[in-house]
């Protein structure tokens, strides 16, 4: 990251998620004094513990979709990061409206805060601005299949939302932007009660629990892992070129979710049974990157195999399960003597 030999400043919305916890160590490795922003309403403090560490790391506990705090806008930032948003369809429908406007609310004072600081801005979008895609793999050109009322649509319309703002501020030179569409990231930090399906799966295969594939696991799904996804975000943000559109990043390596269920069970020697539930509504039954856009580019692409990123992401929930059930024990014992 160049800054005329300053450290750079670094804003990330969204810093103590799953995400912006990865991106936030990644900046300050690269460099950069970090300012997290986060409202902890998915995000969570014990992703920030490493971070806390590093004399390079500010946290402040601020919603995007309020007017942000003086400590934010008295500062002068070089990038600001928005990966500030729930991204799991339970814990996203779970408040609609905080939702869409968590996207449109909170880009927006992002966006000014940029065009006032002379900061670049990223904006983390999604692979859900192509819905139910009738088109496969899904290219940047695509303009996408969305239900804009159904219950996905304060996410997806949210985000496509965002993007249009971003690109006008850009148009008219109100800030320097980039447009990041991600596909479906996972990795170590994925919270086990997120309702995403690779840390349900995992969760439940560590803990016997069922297995709960939604409809008939058919539909596909492209799982990229999260210091490949991290370093796409990265890239792109530093881009030096003109304005290159928006970017997916994902892994296109496709899987149906049976698949990824097999994987999952046969990697933790799991015997956990398999339950079917229902579908839920306007799911995309098909989802897959094309990524030649980022390759040539931002000269990005994954470099780490589902099986290598699994094992990663197992190794992580194990030792995460046994540091929950110490504590849950501890406090049994304190129950107990008191
Ligand atoms: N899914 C599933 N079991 C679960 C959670 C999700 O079969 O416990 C399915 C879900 O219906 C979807 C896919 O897995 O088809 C990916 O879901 P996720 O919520 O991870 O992300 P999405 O890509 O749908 O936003």
């Amino acid at each position: 990251m160049k800054n005329n030999g300053r450290q750079p400043q670094v804003l990330v919305a969204g810093g103590a998620g799953f995400l912006g916890s990865h991106l936030c160590e990644r900046l300050i490795d690269e460099g950069a004094h970090v300012v997290c922003l986060d409202n902890l309403q998915t995000g969570k403090r014990e992703n920030l513990r490493r971070l806390q560490r590093s004399e390079h790391f500010e946290f402040v506990k601020a919603d995007i979709v309020e007017a942000l705090p003086p400590r934010i806008t008295k500062r002068k930032f070089d990038r600001i990061y928005n990966l500030a948003c729930a991204a799991s369809p339970p814990l996203y429908q779970a408040d609609p409206e905080h939702t869409m406007l968590t996207s449109v609310l909170g880009t927006h004072r992002l966006l000014r805060l940029a065009e006032a600081s002379g900061a670049r801005f990223l904006i983390s979008s999604t692979s859900e601005v192509y819905g139910d895609p009738a088109m496969h793999p899904q290219a940047e050109t695509y303009w996408g299949n969305v239900n804009c009322t159904g219950p996905r649509a304060c996410y997806d319309e949210g985000k496509r939302a965002a993007e249009a703002l971003t690109f006008d501020y850009d148009r008219l030179g109100r800030a320097e932007v980039r447009v990041a569409r991600i596909f479906n990231t996972y990795g170590p930090r994925l919270a086990a009660d997120d309702g995403r399906v690779v840390s349900n799966v995992v969760h439940q295969a560590l803990t016997g629990e069922d297995i709960t594939i939604f409809g008939d696991g058919s539909q596909t799904r492209s799982f990229c892992y999260v210091d490949d996804q991290v370093d796409g975000l990265y890239r792109l943000m530093e881009y030096e070129g003109p304005q290159p559109g928006p970017i997916n990043i994902g892994n296109p390596n496709e899987r149906t979710i049976c698949e990824l269920v097999d994987l999952v069970l046969t990697l933790t020697g799991s015997a956990s049974e398999v339950v079917y539930q229902p579908l839920p509504v306007d799911d995309p039954k098909r989802r897959r990157p094309d990524i030649s856009k980022a390759e040539k580019v931002l000269d990005w692409r994954p470099a780490t195999s589902l099986e290598q990123g699994l094992r990663s992401t197992i190794a992580w929930f194990e030792a995460n399960l046994g540091r929950t059930a110490r504590v849950r024990e501890a406090e049994a014992e304190v129950r107990l003597s008191a």
